[in-house]
């Protein structure tokens, strides 16, 4: 589902997209000079670029790929009805100009009105088939945005969060994406996810779409997060599942010195109702001793989209 999601995402800015390109472009052709400056310059550029922007001519999905992804014709109906409810897709469908060819997609809300073409300005004489109205669907501008800045991630991380933190003795009242944080000396570091627990204790996540974009400073930068919160724990999660971690996501877990690192995968952010083991309490010195053995997490065995299928039918959303 988040495949399908991410590619009608992607297709819709080409245009945008290649602007992007051509200003990655020029910043390599003028690597000849100073190789090193325009490296970098390069990696900012691309860390910049967001998958799409939107506009008129966002992509569009229809039932039969919904009904494929989730591999459930029934369920994505369930589905399909809470994405519309939520307002993260919206109903409409293609229209073509007779007069022009001019094609558009149009909203359901705007089908009862005349409709004007884009094209040539005039009334749409006849916009619809005479036999039958396709829907097809657009990602609504709150799930296109998510998307655009990886930050679906950041959501579905704060959902487990939330879920396994509350089965603990301390209750989470907030988790708040993109925190940064600034000491004395002017030193600022970031938390992709801050989670408040009752207390007043904090923790603090580091959030990568993929486990290869963990690099070390990130490591360094958590560690360092962990000590200005005075908690001695960090997590770590990312969209890949176990089988898919890059060797600096497994091997961060293993070694943290005095702060105690864990990790939380798609095995984990996939599963209805996530459980990082631990031990019924939120993670304090005495459950995580540094340099101790991960604890074992909850797996979701099988097929996630099977799973995610049957979920749907036997909960309501
Ligand atoms: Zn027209």
């Amino acid at each position: 589902m988040l495949d399908l999601l991410y590619k009608k995402s992607a297709a819709t800015g080409m245009s945008w997209w290649k602007k992007r390109a051509t200003e990655q472009a020029k910043v390599v052709a003028a690597a000849q000079s100073n190789p090193e400056e325009a490296l970098a310059e390069l990696k900012c550029l691309i860390e910049n670029v967001s998958v799409s922007h939107g506009g008129e001519s966002a992509a569009t999905l229809v039932f039969g790929e919904l009904s494929r992804a989730i591999g459930n014709k029934k369920a994505a109906k369930v589905w399909l009805r809470w994405a519309e409810e939520k307002s993260l897709l919206l109903r409409g469908t293609s229209i073509k100009c007779q007069r022009c060819q001019r094609e558009a997609w149009r909203p359901v809300s705007e089908l009862g009105t005349s409709i004007i073409c884009d094209g040539c300005a005039r009334p749409l004489s006849h916009p619809f088939e005479p036999t039958s109205l396709p829907f097809s669907y657009r990602l609504g501008e709150s799930l296109r945005r998510a998307i655009e800045m990886d930050s679906i991630y950041h959501l579905l991380v704060m959902r487990a969060i939330r879920v396994i933190l509350e089965s603990g003795v301390e209750k989470v009242v907030g988790l708040h994406p993109g925190v940064d944080f600034r000491n004395e000396d002017g030193e600022q570091l970031e938390a992709d996810v801050l989670v408040a627990m009752e207390g007043g204790d904090l923790l603090a996540c580091e959030v990568k779409h993929r486990s290869t974009g963990l690099k070390a400073t990130d490591i360094e930068h958590s560690d360092r997060l962990a000590r200005w919160l005075g908690n001695p724990t960090v997590l770590f999660a990312c969209g890949d599942t176990d089988q898919e971690l890059a060797p600096i996501f497994t091997s961060a877990a293993t070694v943290g010195g005095d702060v105690w690192r864990r990790l939380l995968t798609a095995d984990d952010w996939l599963a209805p109702n996530p459980n990082l083991n631990l031990n019924g309490r939120y993670p304090g010195p005495d459950v995580c001793q540094p340099g101790a053995d991960v604890p074992p997490r909850s797996k979701l065995a099988g097929d996630h989209e099977a799973k995610f299928a049957d979920l749907l039918l036997t909960e309501s959303l």
